[in-house]
């Protein structure tokens, strides 16, 4: 698509640089670029800012708090947002089919721009993509870095932010890691956007797992596991990856058939996998990830290349280990908040093999949910250690070995003079932050700089 001089509608400038990114790669393109946005201009102050120069200098002009049907008619292109659900009902979308307009999504700007012969590693599931991700780029650095491939390593996709403002330093030597949702593969379809769309997968093509998942997105399973399995679909010659097991024995055969008879499972070696993270789907993660980057053409064998994860942290606020500190580990788990994922992160625990004994700090913004299985839990941990708005409830009904401290300060003073080498102190709060940090970024990164015994202004009344 020729992007030179053409008239393009945004649709969705959103909060998190999405629609921002994008009108700035197409501006920096000759585009003449209209961002319009269904939110008001106040609730998108950040959006807005990303881009007044743009608009200053009138490449860009915005029209939001509504869409108007005429944007998406009697442009030359439309740039839809992946978090549009169902776009094939949008009433602006089909409008701009009806008129003949082609819709594109910012993923498929991103790989219609990528250099010929890089090598494209695409990762999607229903869960553990992103480690997965995390995972293939670390081992993949790793090697760069000592020299055993050439080129750079690019991390992005549906993670980490867009790959747009790096395409024009991507070079052929390159691998490019790409977690993609199945909301970004239902975009990458044949026909899908307008009738010369090509299809796209990927030279290595993993999927972690699927079940239900995003159905409001999708309209039914049945759609979302279509999407996901484009990953495979387009690429005659892609090294596929699929779940060593799935459940569902229909679900399992459809993976089967759709990946074909060279796809690989991943394997998980006897003796074990050294992570700094827990959980054994994390080991399937670690194994599935050296899989991958073997396949991407990697000499070594992937349990050669396990060990280059024996430093990866994990994810930052997803049970991260940020640090280790008179032999007690420090994991910050801050974007847990529901009691489901704060259970499964103590789970995780119970699986590493010598069990430590953890200290769990919990409690937060009172969003209303039942938070008595977390009160249950302080019967099996070291310490439960409540902060925030939840936290004297939380405290009352787990009894005698809970510690109502207030603060994330107190917990960690509290946690640093009873614990013993080999435990594990963990925030996973089980709540929301915003009733004493500005979001979950600002209470894990609290959590870390107390861990490592940085000198802080206090965060967060009692
Ligand atoms: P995603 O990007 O697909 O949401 P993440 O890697 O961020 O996945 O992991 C999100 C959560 O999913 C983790 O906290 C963990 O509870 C769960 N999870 C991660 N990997 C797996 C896996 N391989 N199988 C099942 N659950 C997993």
């Amino acid at each position: 698509m020729q992007l030179d001089g053409a008239n393009i509608t945004v649709m969705g400038l959103g909060h998190f640089g999405g629609g921002a990114g994008v009108a700035r790669f197409l501006v920096g393109r000759g585009a003449n670029v209209l961002v319009t946005d269904m939110q008001p201009a106040d609730k998108l102050a950040d959006g807005v800012a990303d881009i007044a120069d743009l608009v200053e200098q009138g490449s860009v002009r915005l029209r939001l708090g509504e869409h108007n049907i005429s944007d998406f008619t009697t442009c030359d292109l439309v740039v839809a947002n992946p978090a549009v659900p169902k776009p094939w009902d949008n009433r602006f979308l089909r409008a701009a089919h009806a008129a003949g307009i082609p819709v594109t999504t910012e993923i498929r700007l991103v790989i219609e721009s990528l250099p010929r012969g890089v090598a494209t590693i695409g990762i999607t599931g229903s869960a553990g993509k992103s480690t997965t991700s995390a995972m293939i780029a670390h081992i993949l650095e790793r090697l760069s870095a000592s020299g055993q491939i050439s080129g750079r390593v690019w991390f992005g996709g549906n993670i980490g932010g867009s790959l747009l403002a790096d395409v024009s330093a991507i070079t052929p030597a390159d691998h490019v890691v790409l977690e993609l949702s199945s909301a970004m593969l239902y975009w990458l379809g044949e026909g899908v956007g307008f009738d010369a769309a090509r299809g796209w997968s990927p030279d290595v093509a993993v999927l972690t797992n699927i079940s239900n998942n995003h159905i409001d997105w999708h309209g039914d399973f049945n759609h979302y596991c279509d999407s996901k399995l484009n990953i495979f679909r387009y690429h005659q010659r892609s090294a596929r990856i699929i779940p060593a097991s799935t459940p569902d024995a229909a679900l399992a055969a459809r993976i089967a058939a759709a990946a074909g008879p060279t796809a690989i499972t991943p394997a998980v070696p006897k003796g074990g996998v050294p992570l700094l993270i827990p959980g054994a789907h994390n080991v399937l993660n670690a194994a599935t990830a050296a899989a991958a980057a073997h396949a991407a053409g990697i000499a070594n064998t992937p349990s050669e290349l396990l060990p280059l994860l024996a430093d990866f942290a994990g994810l930052p606020h997803r049970l991260q280990c940020v640090c280790e500190r008179a032999g007690v580990r420090y994991f910050n788990d801050s974007k847990s908040t529901t009691p489901d994922s704060c259970l499964l992160a103590v789970r995780a625990f119970d699986e590493a093999p010598g069990r430590s004994r953890v200290h769990l700090i919990v409690g937060g913004y009172d969003k209303g949910s039942d938070l008595s299985p977390v009160a249950a839990l302080a019967n099996q941990l070291a310490g439960l250690y409540t902060i925030g708005k939840t936290g004297p409830a939380i405290a009352a009904a787990a009894g005698p070995k809970a510690l109502a401290c207030g603060t994330l300060d107190q917990a960690m003073s509290a946690i640093a003079s009873r614990a013993r080498p080999g435990d594990v102190a963990l925030l996973s709060p089980a709540c929301a932050s915003w009733d004493q940090f500005k979001n979950y970024e600002q209470r894990g990164g609290h959590f870390a700089a107390l861990a490592r015994g940085e000198q802080l202004a206090k965060v967060g009344a009692p």
